[in-house]
């Protein structure tokens, strides 16, 4: 059996969590938290971690070099890496205006890469 410490990052509160699992890695209880977001959050990091991901790309012909772009929702965290891969391949050309999507459906996680201010 693992046992393992989290904050909770749901909300400001930060409520001290403990999850104990089983040897296969399966949930088997949730304690420390305050409300269900909790509970959801720590099975969620415990299985399937998941994260936003920022970035930039480079733009050419803009005001500046590159924009910041971001994962419209999080991520799974081992793909973070490759999706980073996938971001730097990228050269968008300006105008970039905030929201315009950067990379559809980044590695098929059904999540798109998009600008977050503009260029
Ligand atoms: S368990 Fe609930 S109250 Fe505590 S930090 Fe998470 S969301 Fe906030």
């Amino acid at each position: 059996m693992e046992k393992r410490d989290l904050i909770c990052v749901s909300c400001p509160i930060g409520c001290a969590i403990t999850v104990d699992l089983d040897d296969n890695g399966q949930v088997i209880s949730v304690t420390g938290n305050t409300c269900k977001r909790g509970d959801s959050y720590a099975r969620q990091e415990c299985t399937h971690p998941e994260r936003m991901l920022t970035s930039t790309v480079k733009v050419e012909g803009g005001r500046l070099p590159v924009v910041p772009v971001k994962s419209a929702k999080p991520i799974p965290k081992e793909l973070l890496f490759d999706c980073m891969t996938e971001i730097n391949k990228v050269t968008l050309t300006a105008p970039v205006k905030i929201g315009d999507v950067v990379l559809k459906n980044i590695l098929n996680t059904g999540v798109d890469i998009v600008a977050t201010n503009e260029a």
